[in-house]
């Protein structure tokens, strides 16, 4: 249906980004393709190696999913930050994806957590780095005539990944004004061997700063100091490019996007048991 419409034709998934969309005429389909009954796309799988949430996940299924895996309880605590809950029934995790915005909390993590976007189209399914899949405010690498199917997490095979989230927000339904993740893999040798970040509302798409996790990657847990990590968030936050809106100034955002990131990058060692001096 995708394909026949063209660019009259768009996805409806919970529908609560698309119906403030819609009333402010930022968009105006004349076809919704409603895709809520597609119940393939509605799930939540933990494997050895990857967790993979399907698209049409309501968010009130991933905060309840908190049990199941500690990046599911990494998930699941940003849910509940996210929206209300009567909003969370509806909402999804492919909505939140698709929609694209820069202060979205969902996409910061799967950036931190090297997230895979599997892309699903007529020709069937390719996949991009969650990172790669935001290419733009509102614009993601899904294109008119393809859908997103699902996101899959990879969990590591020689060690341990934990991750944590933060973010500043007016109130407790509005969208953040800065947020940070960071996702760190420890090895079984007790060595860093992956850092994951996450920078949102910094700009048009979610950043990641691979100098800055490569700062930290071969450090020891027991060596990591909150020097090292505020070193690490400092490199991390010269990546940002914030504007001033309604809700926040350009200068805010980079002080506190530093902030955000730094405590993440705490909560995620002190996650893997390291004590930081
Ligand atoms: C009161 C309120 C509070 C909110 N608070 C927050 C918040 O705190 N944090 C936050 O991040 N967001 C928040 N949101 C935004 C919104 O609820 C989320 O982004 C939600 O996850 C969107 O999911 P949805 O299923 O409703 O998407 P929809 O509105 O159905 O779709 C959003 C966009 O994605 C496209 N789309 C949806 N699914 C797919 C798919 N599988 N493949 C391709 N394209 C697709 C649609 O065509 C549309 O362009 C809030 C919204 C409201 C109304």
């Amino acid at each position: 249906m995708l394909a026949e419409h063209g660019p009259d034709a768009m996805i409806w998934a919970g529908g609560t980004d698309m119906t403030l969309h819609w009333q402010r005429e930022k968009v105006s389909p004349t076809v919704c393709v409603d895709i809520r009954d597609v119940s393939q796309l509605d799930f939540i799988e933990v494997g050895n190696d990857a967790i993979r949430i399907g698209a049409m996940t309501a968010l009130a299924t991933l905060e309840r999913a908190a049990g199941r895996h500690h990046i599911l309880k990494m998930l699941s605590d940003i849910t509940k930050l996210m929206c209300t809950p009567q909003t969370r029934t509806l909402a999804t995790v492919g909505g939140n994806m698709c929609n694209a915005s820069p202060a979205a909390d969902l996409s910061p993590a799967f950036v931190a957590l090297d997230a895979t976007a599997v892309i699903f189209g007529r020709n069937g399914t390719r996949e991009v780095t969650a990172y790669d899949f935001f290419v733009g405010v509102n614009r993601t690498a899904v294109a008119q005539d393809e859908i997103l199917q699902e996101v899959t997490i990879p969990l590591p095979s020689d060690g341990e990944i934990h991750g944590s989230y933060r973010r500043i927000d007016r109130t407790v339904v509005d969208i953040a004004l800065v947020n940070g993740s960071a996702a760190v893999t420890v090895g079984i040798d007790g060595v860093i061997s992956k850092v994951g970040l996450g920078l949102g509302a910094v700009a048009p798409i979610i950043l990641n700063a691979p100098d800055a996790s490569a700062a930290l990657e071969g450090t020891s847990l027991a060596d990591v100091t909150r020097d090292k990590l505020a070193e690490v968030a400092a490199i991390a936050a010269r990546h940002a490019k914030p504007i001033t809106d309604v809700r926040a100034s350009a200068g805010y955002r980079q002080d506190m996007v530093e902030v955000m990131l730094r405590r993440a990058l705490e909560d995620a060692i002190t996650n893997h048991g390291g004590k930081l001096r």
